[in-house]
């Protein structure tokens, strides 16, 4: 099969096998997705190599769950040991002897097929499209704040981050009725997220100015919001979130990178700020709402490529201000 591999930083794509793990099920890809940790895993972050993704829809041709053959799924990707506390507590996310699909010790899929166990893969409902069900793994992961968080309508929220997944984000946590501003520096994108409803705010030279307002009005006057939830995939986001946050808030961090964030440490201690890591969210949640049709992504979408092109594809996603590409198979 066709598969996009990554090693010593380099992306080929390439004959491999097709993937056999015991016990697990044979998927065949359909639809992928690439996000900022794939570009990151290609420039070096979490040390990978194999077939590179972890956002897809596909089809099971085998599995030991028979009745999951010839079905549309998608998948959870983190697997974990299996004996561990975690593992038993229903927390493979955690294990510290778990795979992850792209991303840890496991082939992903920018490929023709993936492996993965019976009981990751989900049934995707009819009436969700693969174009839907692709953004299963970044809406679970934006969905997964909420699990962490108690935002209510009374709340202020800003989301620092104007890419795929402060967008994503941003709508997920609209939600909620809180009054929300998207924070960016990309004039279309923050347009995007006002055309569905969110309140947005150019970062510029002159400061941070709120666009969807009847005047402009500076936002650096002071620490103002409850939660900051960091999404720009680049060190300098922290920075931000700390000039944004109350005093007493909760910054909410999503990106990884290859790089590290200088951190001010003080002054999360001063202001006595939470900071709380985020990263995968459980995949049931994210179908429903796709299934509610309570949120629409095509807008996100950038462009679709062929499996067969993925290292145009990564070349097209790596450009500053793409939104999500797809791979088709
Ligand atoms: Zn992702
Ligand atoms: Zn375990």
């Amino acid at each position: 099969m066709k598969a996009l591999l990554i090693e010593d930083s380099k992306l080929n794509l390439a004959d491999s096998p097709i993937p056999r793990r015991d016990g697990e099920a044979l998927v065949r890809m359909t639809m992928a997705g690439i996000c900022n940790t794939d570009i990151e895993i290609a420039r070096g972050y979490a040390n990978f190599r194999g077939a590179l993704g972890h956002e897809f829809v596909g089809v099971v041709e085998e599995s030991p769950d028979k009745s999951q053959i010839g079905r549309r799924v998608v998948g959870e990707i983190n697997v974990g040991c299996g004996q561990c506390d975690l593992c038993r507590a229903n927390d493979p996310r955690h294990c510290p002897n778990r795979t992850a699909l792209g991303i840890r010790g496991r082939d992903g899929a920018f490929a023709e097929y993936l492996n993965l166990p019976p009981g990751n893969l989900l049934i995707v409902p009819d009436s969700v499209t693969d174009r839907q069900a692709v953004f299963t793994e970044p809406l679970a992961a934006a969905l997964e704040i909420l699990d962490q968080v108690e935002i209510r309508a009374s709340h202020t929220v800003a989301v620092v981050g104007d890419g795929k997944l402060g967008q994503l984000i941003s709508r997920v946590i609209a939600r909620t009725g809180c009054d929300l501003t998207l924070v960016g520096k990309h004039e279309a994108k923050l347009e995007l997220a006002a055309r569905a409803g969110v309140k947005t705010a150019k970062l510029g030279a002159e400061g941070i100015v709120l666009c969807s307002d009847n005047f402009s009005r500076r936002l650096t006057k002071g620490p103002q919001f409850d939660f900051v939830i960091e999404a720009s995939g680049s060190p300098g986001g922290f920075r931000l979130a700390l000039d944004l946050i109350r005093p007493r808030g909760a910054i909410i961090l999503k990106s990884t990178f290859r790089d590290q964030a200088p951190i001010d440490t003080s002054r999360i201690v001063v202001n006595e700020i939470s900071v709380i890591g985020s990263r995968c969210g459980r995949f049931k949640s994210a179908l429903q709402l796709l299934e509610s049709g309570g949120i629409e992504l095509d807008p996100l979408i950038a462009r679709e490529y062929e499996l067969t092109d993925a290292v145009e594809a990564m070349a097209e996603a790596e450009r500053p201000g793409t939104l999500k590409v797809l791979l088709t198979n």
